[in-house]
Formats: structure tokens, sequence, C-alpha cells
């Protein structure tokens, strides 16, 4: 564990490196406009970097909100643990640092005419535009789970309204209620997700509904930090927690919101509290610049983000496909850096050096008990791959005062990522 601690620090320093590594000032570059799509923890990023590494470049974000509402730690807002007011943050210091808010949503984007337009009516210029639009769930994915649905079977997949109404479902239960969660195949965002938010419901229910039960359907048989998680559930919610795999007929194949049902091959589990996470794809804007294939996710250059499909559009983020790398906001914010340095250098004519991009998902399984997975990716025959050997899980044998330890790194990355992509 400690020479991977240090081995991160030592590649995290070099990957600093590298992005900082394109010193461009031509009179070429001078003049460019990038437009970003997405305020998140991809855009805003890119957005931010761009104008560090090139202070002459005009940077415009789009973002449709006017508050963005993070993700990561709104499986504690879930379990009572915290409130969503630490999960909310403004874009009032991207003036700072030079980047122009356009606060609409994009509607459409002419890759030809190199024109995105918004729907305010706007229509801005681009010499190269970033899409880091996030996820959209396909509502189409899951027979029975439309947009109506969610409000009875709250996803809870996009931070806000959707994880309070999870949270006051769970407030409103009796204790011996069941939750039923359903987990979907990958590709999807945060692969560790949904076994931390099982982890801190398991939680929530042992310390004030004990007499209550979870069961999370599975569309796999296996998923991140696997082992870690289920020893943990075996020493903390035994007999309260149950994962059912694909091959133990997880798979969901329906839903039934009136009756908050879930439906698989084998069984039919009627829920007090629902919580569907539906198979997702890349948000809407992708597919109408192009830029999304039939998967529903943006194949891109793993060197320059750049889409494979159209020229002059990168995509990262949740939105793309990395190869290994995960959807994870700590993978979105390296890869807006590592794209931000292409960009600029793609403007200056430059060559992109290739990148080495890292990501760590932190996980609480209790609020004191923090389990970690970090690895390292560089591109690999088209793709981002891992580098063997650079990354590793949590060990599997630690003591109480490790697990609390990650939990602690686990806040502290969560505060470091947010006050450098927002504050
Ligand atoms: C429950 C849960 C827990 C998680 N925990 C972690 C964790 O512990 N660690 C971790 O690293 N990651 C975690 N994640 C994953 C993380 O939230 C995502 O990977 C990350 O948010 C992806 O960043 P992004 O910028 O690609 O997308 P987002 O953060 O979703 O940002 C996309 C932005 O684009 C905007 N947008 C979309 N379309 C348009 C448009 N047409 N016009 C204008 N704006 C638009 C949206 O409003 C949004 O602000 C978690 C996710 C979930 C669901």
């Amino acid at each position: 564990m400690t020479s991977r601690r240090r081995f991160l620090a030592s590649t995290a320093a070099a990957a600093a490196a590298a992005v900082l590594a394109p010193h461009v000032a031509s009179a070429q570059a001078a003049a460019a406009r990038v437009v970003v799509v997405g305020g998140g923890f991809a855009g805003t990023t890119c957005a931010r970097t761009l104008r560090k590494l090139d202070p002459a470049l005009s940077v415009t974000l789009v973002e449709a909100n006017a508050d963005f509402v993070a993700c990561p730690f709104s499986n504690e807002v879930i379990a009572g643990l915290r409130d969503l007011k630490q999960q909310q943050f403004g874009y009032t210091t991207l003036a700072r640092d030079g980047v122009t808010l356009a606060h609409s949503s994009a509607t459409a984007v002419d890759p030809g005419g190199r024109t995105v337009t918004l729907e305010n009516g706007t229509r801005l210029s681009f010499d190269r535009l970033v899409l880091a639009p996030g996820i959209d769930l396909r509502w189409d994915g899951l027979p029975g789970y439309t947009q109506d649905a969610a409000e009875r079977m709250p996803h809870a997949w996009k931070a806000g309204a959707q994880t309070l109404l999870l949270r006051r479902q769970l407030e409103a239960m009796d204790d011996g209620g069941v939750v039923v969660m359903s987990a979907p195949a990958n590709p999807f965002r945060c692969p560790p997700g949904p076994y931390e938010r099982a982890s801190l419901i398991a939680y929530y229910l042992k310390t004030k509904k004990p007499k209550s039960k979870l069961i999370l359907l599975d569309a796999k048989d296996a998923f991140s930090k696997q082992r870690l998680f289920q020893s943990a559930w075996a020493a903390l919610y035994p007999g309260l927690l149950e994962w059912v795999g694909l091959s133990a007929g997880g798979k969901v194949t329906s839903v039934e919101p009136s009756s908050l049902t879930f439906i698989t091959d084998f069984a039919r589990h009627k829920a007090a509290v629902a919580n569907v996470i539906p198979p997702q794809k890349a948000a809407r804007i992708a597919e109408l610049a192009g830029v999304a294939d039939r998967t529903g996710w943006c194949p891109v250059d793993p060197s320059t983000f750049e889409s494979t499909l159209q020229s002059g559009i990168h995509v990262i983020g949740d939105a793309a496909i990395m190869g290994a790398m995960p959807k994870s906001a700590f993978a979105a914010n390296a890869q807006a850096k590592a794209c931000a340095a292409a960009v600029v250098a793609r403007l200056a004519g430059q060559g992109v050096a290739e990148p080495r991009l890292i990501n760590t998902c932190y996980s609480l399984v209790a609020p004191d008990y923090g389990i970690s997975v970090a690895g390292v990716y560089r591109p690999t025959n088209g793709q981002l791959a891992d580098i063997a050997g650079a990354g590793g899980v949590s060990p599997l044998d630690a003591d109480a005062a490790f697990r609390a330890q990650e939990a602690l790194y686990a806040q502290g990355w969560f505060k470091t990522i947010t006050a450098e992509v927002f504050g």
C-alpha cells in the first residue's frame, strides 16, 4: 500500500508536469476560440486549464444549470450522513480565470460550420469544441422505467432532487421494510457507486431501522472492489444486505412502478423503497453533435480526446469511451487537463505528448470504513489501457484504523477536487 501511494504520488507529479508542458503563446493560438459544453468535473477543469495554459485563448463554458450538484458523496446524503448543500457548487470564480460562462443549454452543434447553438438563441463559433456533458439515463433501456417512474422509483444517479427523493423515501419507510436496488451492466457512471450506496443504505438501516433489509439486484457477476465490499458486508451487515449477481438471477428485465416491483427471469421483488440505477449513455448533445456511436458513448483518440467521428471536437469525462479508465470525477478531472494541453498544442500546430492518466476511487462502506482502487492508464491500441502493476486496491486484511484512515482520505479527496474545480 505504502509503495503504491508513493508510486501514485510520483506519477501524479509527472502527469501534472506533462500536462503543463506545452508553452504556447503563438499568434495563431492567441485569437483562437474554444467552447466547452458542460460545467461538471470534466468541463470546468478543462475550461480553467485552457486559460492557464494559454491566457490569450477565448474560452466559453456552456452550462445549463446555475449550480453544480456533485454526485461523489451524494450516497452519504441518501444515508442521512450529509446535507445536500455540501454537494452544491457555483461558477462565480470562473471569471477570475478569464473563462466566460454561458448559462444556457447547448441544443445543437454544427461540426462543419464549427458553431454551437444555445437554447437562449446564441450561436457560438469555435475553433475547437470540448464536449463534457456527462450522462443521460436510457429511458428506453429498462422496460417500465420512464421519467414518470423515476418519481416513484428514484435513480438518484444525477445528484439533486432525485437524491433527496430517495432520502425522504428511506426516512418514511417503516422499520422492517425491504429496500430493493438494481445495478446495470457495464459501462456506467461510477462503477463502485451502486455498492457504496448499498453499503451506506445498509448502515442507515442497521442504525435506524434494524428490522429492515436491502436486496441489490445486479446485472453483473463481477464489480469494482468486489472482494473488499463483500468482506466488509459480511462483517458489518450480515443478514441485512443481500447481493444477487447475474448468475443467481439478479438481472432486472423490467419494473412495475405502480407496485414498486422489480422483475427478473426468476422472481418478482416487491420493494418498500425502490432505487433503480438504469442503463446510461452519453448526454444528448453528444448524439446531436454526431460524436456518439451506436453504443451511445463517444469514441475518442486516447492521447488528444478528439472524437474519432468528428474532427475538431473533443469529448471528455463520463460521455467518452475511455477503455479501461472508469467513469469517475477523478478521471474526468485528469482527462480534462490532458485534453486542454492537447487542444492548446493542436491550435498551435504542435504535436501532442502521450499522456499518463491517474484515477483513484474511494468508497465508504460505513462512515469510518473507507476502501479505494487506483489505476494508471496510457494510450494503447487506440484505447486507454491499465499500466500493469501501477494501480491496486486497499489491502483485504487491513485493520479498523486503516479503514478509518481511508475514510478520511476520501473526505480529503472530495474537498481537494471540488476546491480545485469550483473554488
Ligand atoms: C452516486 C455516485 C457517487 C459517485 N462517487 C464518486 C466518487 O466517489 N469519486 C469519483 O471520482 N466519482 C464519483 N462519481 C462519478 C462522478 O460523479 C462522475 O464520473 C463525474 O461527475 C463525471 O464528470 P463529467 O464532467 O463527465 O459529468 P458531470 O459531472 O455530470 O457534468 C456534466 C455537466 O454538463 C452539463 N450539461 C449536460 N448537457 C448539457 C448541455 N446540452 N448544455 C449545457 N450543459 C450541459 C450538466 O448540467 C452537468 O453540469 C459518483 C457518481 C455517482 C452517481
